[in-house]
């Protein structure tokens, strides 16, 4: 068995619960300091480490939501001096408003530790070749996990995402044996590999880490199947620091979800009460070691279950089933988080769009494909097709800017498109369900 941090892995409970009282003590003083949780925390009557006696105590605490981060937006969560920040990450918030998260040197450091660990877990080492296909930039899986692969030892190549035939060059080449990706990237690379002549006895590939979207168990072991690898589920969220929240041993069942460094909760999203483990409901995340930015019972709107019983592997962090679905309206394609209300805010900002309009996501092949379908007011459709192909071109760039990445938009004649009674439907998503 192969640990990153032995001790800390293979902690006895107590040990574990008696670290996270202690830091999440540390945190609510942290908490205090900042803009935002100060009146919170005094309302709830919660005034210093003092009010939190046991674990159980979580409870005084107000939960914090995805738009309270927006509001937040840039920097009403800080609890240091901006001199002590070192990098900061982003993700989409529910409309243009990104929500950012910030990390000192020391932060860095724990997270690279936690991501360390992660990429351990599996089995891999400093033997092993690891090339990174996901984006880097803002999004924390890439700079995240690079640090990560090369603390644990490895040769880490950051190839970054699409071009497959590229990344096939580089793992013929350098004899790669891990990767990192997201499972409908690794299926795309499947596919393609006979069309680029790459036999997959040319690679020496062992392992692939997948997260950043929701997969099943079919998958997973269709890309095994199809590749002959072992495929490890990675879970993180920005707001916990990004992957290196909960990772899979070679055990493969249920993620370790690492706890001298985060809080979990399994609530019910309607009552905010917790679940006994073993049942299903929304994952809600502490960070204990961040002093750049402390969040405290983070909705992470994930649904998810604890798995009761001890590991096999022997470590005493306990496992989360894999993510069943989301209880709002969030869209993940190719790995990147859509919000609907993204898309909405873009086009009603635009005089020429009308007030129907239409999300498609459907699968190409193993990869995700979006649509927008917009009315647009009558007199767009004129002889002169030209103001209507400057309008989708304008569209297409307002959205990416807003969502990150590439959509199709189609621009309807008014009354065109299908009118739902009641509620509208915003969403059509013909992928194949979970
Ligand atoms: P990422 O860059 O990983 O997408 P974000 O913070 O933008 O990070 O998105 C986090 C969300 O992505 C999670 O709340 C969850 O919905 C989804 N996600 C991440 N990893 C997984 C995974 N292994 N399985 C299912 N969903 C995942
Ligand atoms: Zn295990």
């Amino acid at each position: 068995m192969k640990y990153w941090d032995k001790r800390m892995e293979t902690l006895p409970r107590a040990g574990i619960e008696a670290l996270q009282l202690e830091r999440l003590r540390a945190t609510v003083s942290r908490a205090l300091l900042t803009p935002f949780y100060k009146p919170l925390l005094e309302k709830a009557g919660v005034t210093g480490p003092e009010s939190i006696c046991s674990l159980a105590d979580i409870s005084k605490l107000p939960f914090t939501s995805k738009n309270d981060l927006r509001d937040a937006y840039p920097f009403g969560l800080l609890s240091c001096p901006r001199a002590e920040l070192v990098r900061l990450h982003a993700s989409s918030g529910t409309t243009g408003t990104p929500t950012v998260i910030y990390q000192t040197r020391a932060d860095l450091d724990r997270w690279t530790d936690f991501l360390a660990r992660s990429v351990t877990a599996p089995g891999a080492g400093p033997e092993d070749v690891f090339q990174n296909m996901i984006t880097y930039g803002l999004f924390t899986g890439g700079l995240g996990m690079h640090y990560g692969a090369e603390r644990a030892g490895m040769l880490v190549i950051p190839a970054g995402p699409g071009n497959v035939g590229r990344q096939l060059m580089l793992m013929k080449d350098f004899g790669t044996t891990t990767v990192h990706a997201t499972p409908s990237f690794m299926l795309h690379l499947q596919s393609k590999m006979a069309d680029e002549g790459v036999a997959r006895s040319s690679l020496s590939l062992k392992r692939a880490y997948c997260g950043a979207e929701p997969y099943s168990e079919d998958t997973r072991r269709k890309i095994e199947s199809m590749l002959g690898i072992d495929v490890y589920n990675s879970y993180g969220l920005s707001e916990m620091n990004g992957p290196g929240l909960a990772f899979e041993c070679s055990f493969k069942d249920g993620m370790h979800v690492w706890e001298d460094g985060f809080l979990l909760e399994v609530i019910d999203p309607d009552t905010g009460l917790p679940v006994p483990d073993g049942e299903r409901g929304e994952l809600v995340f502490t960070i204990l070691c961040r002093d750049a930015m402390p969040i405290l019972r983070y909705r992470t709107h994930d649904l998810s279950s604890v798995i009761p019983g001890d590991c096999p592997c022997g470590r005493t962090h306990r496992r989360i089933a894999r993510i069943m679905g989301r209880t709002d309206d969030m869209l993940i394609v190719n790995g990147v988080n859509v919000f609907p209300s993204q898309v909405e805010e873009v086009l009603m900002r635009m005089p020429e769009v009308g007030t129907n309009w239409l999300i498609v996501v459907e699968k190409e092949g193993s990869l995700d494909r979006l649509t927008v379908k917009t009315e647009v007011q009558p007199n767009m459709f004129a002889d002169d097709s030209r103001p209507l192909n400057a309008l989708r071109d304008r569209v297409r760039e307002k959205l990416q800017a807003s969502i990150t990445i590439g959509a199709r938009v189609e621009l309807h004649e008014p009354g065109s498109l299908p009118i739902s009674e009641g509620k509208a439907k915003r969403v059509l998503d013909t992928r194949p369900k979970l």
